[in-house]
């Protein structure tokens, strides 16, 4: 057999082996993806959690704020008290304490409510952070899994990159384009054998000199209907 068309031919046995192999490397990619998005849309919603949590934080510090102011003015009305004279003034104090009173349960209520607020946050928080953590678990088995098979598969395809040189080199440059070109457009065939008086790519029928010329001639010659390379295999009669 023609030793362009051999070369050919294992050429582009092994451009098949690299792409399944491209494929098989691509969906574990994909895989590794959907196991660390999912890890990821959990982190962000506990950031969003946190967030959520230091604004009430910083709510529920305002209404200290206000606690504490009241909590000054009530002291300094009632430390008055003893002072008063008159019972209209007396009475108008007590009026006074009583409002700001009034005033700081509200407010006491508020921060209550914030405070249970942030429990419940809490507690959705800590329930995420314990989903990350099974997940975690679930999944560190598959992610070294994948983790090793990528590297295999990259040295393989190290390996074989290797291997295409040695086939592909030694080739006129005219005839690299050919293939890469047909590789292309052909569905990832460009060699195919011719069988019967026709070519395997198509299925068309060969001309019977073209067809005959292919046992006798060493140039490469294809296919006039899909331009694939040909080649036959010889079988003893
Ligand atoms: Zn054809």
């Amino acid at each position: 057999m023609h030793e362009q068309i051999e070369r050919l031919r294992a050429l582009q046995e092994l451009d098949h082996e690299l792409n399944s192999i491209r494929q098989e490397r691509r969906k574990l990619e994909m895989e590794q993806a959907e196991l660390s998005g999912e890890m990821v849309r959990i982190q962000d919603m506990v950031n969003g959690l946190d967030e959520e949590i230091g604004t009430l934080q910083s709510q529920q510090a305002e209404l200290q704020q206000g606690l504490a102011q009241e909590e000054a003015n009530i002291k300094r009305s009632e430390e008055r008290l003893p002072e008063i004279k008159t019972q209209k003034e007396y009475l108008a104090v007590l009026k006074e304490v009583d409002s700001a009173k009034k005033v700081n349960k509200d407010l006491q209520a508020k921060f209550d409510e914030k405070q249970a607020q942030i429990a419940e946050l809490n507690a959705e928080k800590d329930e995420k952070l314990k989903q990350i953590e099974e997940l975690k678990e679930r999944t560190e088995v598959r992610t070294s899994e994948i983790a090793e098979a990528l590297q295999e598969f990259d040295e393989t395809l190290e390996a074989k990159t290797g291997q295409r040189g040695t086939h592909i080199d030694p080739l006129p440059k005219q005839l690299q384009k050919r293939y890469a070109l047909l590789m292309e457009r052909r569905d990832g065939i460009a060699v195919v054998e011719a069988r019967d008086g026709n070519c395997t790519g198509c299925h068309m029928h060969l001309p019977p000199q073209l067809f005959n010329s292919l046992f006798l001639n060493p140039q490469i010659q294809s296919c006039p209907h899909c331009n694939r390379l040909l080649f036959v295999t010889r079988t003893e009669a």
